[in-house]
């Protein structure tokens, strides 16, 4: 079937490996489908540890050149990228929202255009970062940033261009040479971040693509020893095999990790005004953003009242095709992903909760849509014991579960029941309430009567389960550089 890709021509698509686009060694490819109408979008590359290998050739033999280049010329390369990925803003959001089944707006409105800011904002950081001096004893220290080398970068399905330019650039700024992976569920737009760098003659073997499965392509780029750094974001229990492969030979590692944060509503929480956030928090993306509120908790002198409000809220979300303007969330990622999430609505029910709207494909389906759609309407349970699996795992998808609190201190033992610490939500009518209270959440983000507010110079990552290390702004550059000290004492 020939690809839609908004005049793209992405079909097939192929690794990108020393400036080349080339099937996998092997000559096998997979199908990559849209989970919207379960059809065919394009056959892709599929590669195993022969095409890591040529890829991380490659990547050495460009190291030596990219890494003599100036801090200005690649910051001017970034700025180049931004520019060529902006030309492309509507046909990024178009295989966005095919590749993953999310509304045409949202792959526009934060896909697109974040992949797009994601360059600039990393052009400016190189523009301005200042090499720290250190005087004492007689001696003036000097540090110097020098790249790790070559870096493996390996990205989930969920927000597929935006996190691979989260990490390609500030790997390329700080003069990095890459093998990344996309997901083999969305490989389309890091495919057309291939292209894009072609065209604009981008050197080669400084950024390399292989497109293929976890097993047989991450976990090969993992392994390889002349890989110095591993930039991981993806589900917990992956991440945990990265870390015991990656740890025995001292790379570099950055693990973001799954999430199970939570959306906390204190006594004073102005409701009428925060509701649309809270619905926002909660099913962006079907649900399928590490940073979703997946645990509602909310003060019971104001329990009653949220639980109608939201509920009706959530009943009216437009559910449907994607490419429709009007479409607040489109499908999950895939039917698999679709029987995990019913699988956890039913251990919902098992478990005591009820559902207040939403509900199994069957029990709750999504008018009109294809029979092979992977569509599932927003799921809210109450009456959920805290400690439930339903409430305590990563569901990563439309489904939430409501508790209530009777003080701060439950609520924030509620909030830290959890293996995971990514990130959560506090809503509060004062704000020195809010702050005090979201101190003591164990977590890498706390949004204070805000939530997906992101400032790019700020830390991101987890704790706990969530992950290892931060990512953003200058704690990006530290990964993607080693620190020598230059101690110089004066004649
Ligand atoms: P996975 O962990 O399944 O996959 C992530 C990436 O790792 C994919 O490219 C995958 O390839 C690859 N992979 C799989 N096995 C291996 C391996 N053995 N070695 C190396 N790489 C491997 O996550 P999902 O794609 O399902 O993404 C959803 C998860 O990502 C959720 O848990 C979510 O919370 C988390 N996430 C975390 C974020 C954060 O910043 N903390 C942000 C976004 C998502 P393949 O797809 O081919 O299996």
């Amino acid at each position: 079937m020939a690809l839609r890709s908004g005049g793209a021509g992405l079909n097939p698509v192929l690794n990108y490996i020393d400036g080349q686009f080339v099937e996998a060694q092997s000559g096998t490819k997979f199908a990559t489908i849209n989970p919207a109408t379960g059809t065919i979008i394009a056959q892709v590359a599929r590669s195993n540890g022969d095409d890591v290998e040529a890829a991380t050739q490659a990547a050495i033999k460009a190291s030596k050149a990219w890494a003599a280049t100036s801090l200005e010329q690649r910051v001017a390369w970034l700025n180049t990228i931004a520019d060529a990925l902006e030309a492309k803003s509507e046909a990024i959001a178009h295989l966005e929202s095919l590749d993953t089944g999310k509304p045409i707006s949202l792959a526009r409105r934060v896909d697109a255009n974040r992949s797009v800011s994601n360059f600039r904002f990393f052009a400016s950081m190189g523009a301005d970062d200042e090499v720290p001096i250190f005087s004492a004893n007689g001696a003036i220290n000097h540090v110097h940033r020098t790249p790790v080398g070559c870096v493996g970068l390996i990205t989930p399905w969920n927000l597929p261009l935006y996190l691979l330019t989260w990490k390609v650039a500030p790997a390329l700024l700080m003069g990095n040479t890459i093998v990344a992976k996309p997901s083999e569920l969305t490989p389309l737009t890091a495919h057309l971040l291939a292209q894009t760098l072609d065209e604009l003659e981008f050197p080669k073997g400084v950024f390399n693509l292989v497109h293929g499965y976890g097993p047989e392509v991450g976990q090969a780029i993992v392994e390889h020893p002349s890989i110095g750094g591993i930039s991981f974001t993806g589900g917990t229990s992956t991440g945990k095999i990265v870390a015991a492969t990656a740890a025995p030979m001292f790379k570099k590692l950055s693990l973001e990790l799954g999430g199970k944060n939570a959306t906390i509503l204190l006594d004073d929480a102005p409701l009428e005004s925060i509701m649309d956030d809270v619905v926002r928090a909660s099913f962006t993306n079907s649900g399928q953003v590490c940073l979703c509120g997946s645990r509602i908790l909310v003060h019971e002198s104001i329990y009653e009242k949220f639980i109608d409000s939201f509920t009706a809220k959530v009943s009216a979300l437009n559910v449907g095709d994607p490419m429709d303007e009007t479409t607040q969330m489109g499908s999950v990622i895939s039917m698999d992903h679709r029987n995990k999430v019913e699988a956890y609505i039913k251990l919902g029910l098992e478990e005591g909760g009820k559902i207040l709207t939403g509900g199994t494909s069957s029990d709750a389906p999504v008018a009109n849509m294809p029979e092979d759609g992977a569509f599932l309407r927003p799921t809210v349970f109450a009456n959920l014991s805290t400690s439930s699996r339903t409430a305590t795992e990563e569901i990563f998808g439309p489904v939430v579960t409501v508790h209530s609190f009777a003080t701060d201190e439950e609520a924030i033992a509620m909030a830290n029941a959890t293996d995971y610490g990514l990130a959560g939500s506090v809503w509060t009518a004062d704000i020195e309430r809010g702050h005090a209270f979201a101190r003591e959440i164990e977590s890498g983000i706390v949004w204070v009567n805000t939530w997906l507010n992101r400032d790019l110079r700020t830390p991101f990552g987890g704790v706990k389960q969530s992950g290892v290390g931060r990512e953003g702004g200058r704690w990006s550059m530290d990964f993607f550089s080693e620190l020598t000290n230059i101690c110089i004492r004066q004649p």
